[in-house]
């Protein structure tokens, strides 16, 4: 399926990207030019995202909970290495694929909660990630530049305590006026902790969202939708599993207009989007 969509209004004056310092003879904001492709992967149960900016550089948003998976999807894309691997949190359907992806692509940088895993899995990640010589850092509202790409890593609230899914690590990613969100199994605790922050980065609209916690009923709620004022939804879920995603959410979404993609009927999805703020979207099946 092959959807071409023009995006919301773009954002007025010079814009979030560049800083606006970066003006044409023409004075008008440079725009970067080429795409960038965001890809959920279908991975089952659990959150996989791998992103491309045009330059090439490459992000990991998690990982799924199938090591074998992820790594065919890896060789599948031609990624033999990470500029940056995120862990949203270290809970298994987000972390298990990390594994073969820090031995196989190497990432450059990790950014995880600072809440170390308790499972075996978690030590694995560890391990493979000291021996590919990654950096390690722990989410601190932190810019990373992937190129034309600007990676903005929304840290935890203050407050969450050990709970691994309030300590989800989000990221919004901007290339001009293409905008995607997504914030791991971020519950209402968080979600609402980062709305009374009047984090700038949770504010929308975007193209692109991630629907927290594969469609939970404790995920996505009406207060944060209207923020984040999405275009399209990304369930990233699997058959069967856990009851996700809920009705509750599914009608939440409809609500609010929202076109829904899901990786348990649609395999992986995919975004490809201009700075322009336009994007095609395709899916596998
Ligand atoms: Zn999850």
């Amino acid at each position: 399926m092959l959807a071409l969509t023009t995006g919301l209004a773009a954002c007025a004056g010079g814009g979030l990207f560049g800083g606006g310092d970066k003006k044409g003879g023409d004075g008008k904001t440079e725009v970067p030019a080429g795409q960038v492709v965001i890809r959920f992967l279908d991975v089952g149960q659990g959150d996989a995202v791998l992103v491309r900016s045009p330059e090439g550089k490459t992000l990991l948003y998690d990982g799924g909970r199938s090591p074998s998976r992820l790594a065919g999807y890896l060789q599948t894309y031609g990624v033999d290495r990470l500029d940056l691997m995120i862990a949203s949190h270290a809970d298994a359907d987000h972390i298990a694929g990390l594994v073969p992806a820090a031995q196989q692509a190497r990432p450059r940088l990790f950014i995880n909660n600072g809440l170390a895993g308790t499972t075996q899995t978690w030590d694995r990640l560890v391990t493979a990630l000291k021996d590919a010589g990654t950096t390690f850092q722990k989410a601190n509202n932190q810019v990373i530049k992937l190129g034309s790409v600007k990676v903005r890593v929304i840290a935890p609230p203050a407050g969450m305590g050990d709970d691994q899914n309030d300590n989800s690590v989000g990221v919004r990613i901007e290339f001009g006026d293409f905008r995607a969100l997504m914030t791991g199994d971020s519950e209402k605790p968080e979600t609402q902790a980062w709305l009374a922050e009047r984090r700038p980065e949770v504010e929308g609209p975007f193209q692109v969202y991630k629907s927290i916690h594969h469609g939970a009923a404790n995920g996505d709620h009406p207060a944060w939708l209207a923020a984040v004022r999405p275009e399209n939804v990304v369930i990233s879920v699997g058959e069967n599993n856990y009851g996700h995603p809920t009705q509750t959410a599914l009608d939440l979404y409809k609500h609010n207009g929202v076109r829904i993609y899901r990786t348990d009927r649609q395999g992986t999805v995919t975004f490809t989007g201009s700075a322009d703020g336009t994007y095609t979207v395709t899916t596998d099946r």
